[in-house]
């Protein structure tokens, strides 16, 4: 049998990361080149030439002598930690398959659980912002589930508490195979929800497969084509064909969030599954998603502690 495209890659193995981003100075140059790839542009008078202030990571405009930090503007602005830690942590998030925990990334950083968690956050933030306009086109399915408890077959909608609603969207190939995957909070399983979720996320020439729950008919309202397929309750229903990848794409996410992080708050899923999202997403170029996030970084507002703290908005 063929090996695994995805799982047989190589990725960016530890020894090549240090190689190219083991110092603070090829760090500073990798964010300098994502940010400005040709060259250095003041964002007062849009002059070119410059001069470096070495020590603390500034340009100055050599026409008008304003001063430009390099992570100003960025996600990476206002940090306690060096970009070299930053680079680390979009490492760990970039090339683990299950992520990683806050407590486990500041061990490896050596900081504490709460800076680690802020700089996890802000990367998540910037893999959900990154994502968030892409639409799903062709031929999806589409399915419901709760994290936080056993997904329950006939009895969906009900005896939900403490539980999060999340709807799984895979867009596939003809033939059925998975190409990007849509992973959003919902409040419950109701029509509108899922016309809030189809009208964001899906072109409207989309086919969408799913299971006869009644609320996935809300997809025609953004003009998208529904195909309802009576499955039955419970384990009949996971193992029918057409639901094989959404399917397979909830159990893998299921057990990332149960065996990283144990659990995670219900106003932090939406970053959660982003960060699921944006990996599966880019999953057959393992060694390149470390300088796409990178890229993406630098092109991401701030985002002070006190709002990361704050519930992230529905679907
Ligand atoms: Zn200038």
């Amino acid at each position: 049998m063929a090996r695994n495209k995805v799982q047989y890659q190589k990725g960016l193995s530890e020894a090549a990361f240090d190689r190219q981003y083991g110092s603070e100075e090829q760090c500073r140059a990798a964010v300098a080149k994502w940010r400005w790839p040709d060259g250095f542009v003041c964002p007062r008078c849009g002059g070119r030439r410059h001069s470096l202030i070495k020590t603390r990571a500034l340009y100055q405009c050599t026409a008008c002598r304003r001063q430009t930090s390099l992570t100003a503007g960025t996600i990476f602005a206002a940090t306690k930690l060096s970009l070299r830690s930053w680079f680390r942590a979009l490492y760990h998030l970039t090339q683990s398959k299950q992520g990683i925990s806050s407590l486990e990334l500041g061990r490896r950083l050596g900081v504490t659980q709460t800076t680690a968690w802020t700089a996890k956050h802000k990367l998540k933030q910037v893999m959900m912002e990154r994502d968030a306009t892409k639409r799903l086109i062709g031929r999806v399915e589409m399915d419901d589930a709760y994290l936080g408890g056993q997904r329950s077959g006939g009895k969906r909608g009900r005896g939900a508490a403490g539980k999060t609603p999340i709807v799984a969207t895979v867009e596939t190939t003809a033939e059925g195979r998975p190409v990007r995957l849509k992973l959003r909070r919902v409040r419950g399983f109701r029509r509108t929800e899922i016309e809030t979720l189809a009208k964001r996320s899906l072109d409207a020439a989309c086919t969408v497969v799913s299971d006869a729950l009644s609320c996935f008919r809300g997809v025609t309202a953004a003009g998208c084509t529904h195909q309802p397929i009576r499955t039955g309750s419970g384990r009949k229903a996971v193992l029918t064909p057409a639901f094989k990848w959404v399917n397979t794409a909830l159990g893998n996410i299921k057990t990332a969030i149960v065996g990283t992080y144990r659990a995670i708050r219900d106003k932090h899923v939406p970053r959660y599954l982003a960060e699921f999202e944006y990996r599966f997403n880019r999953r057959y170029d393992l060694a390149a998603m470390l300088p796409r996030l990178g890229w993406a970084a630098v092109r991401t507002p701030p985002m002070p502690y006190r709002l990361l703290k704050l519930a992230e908005a529905h679907a």
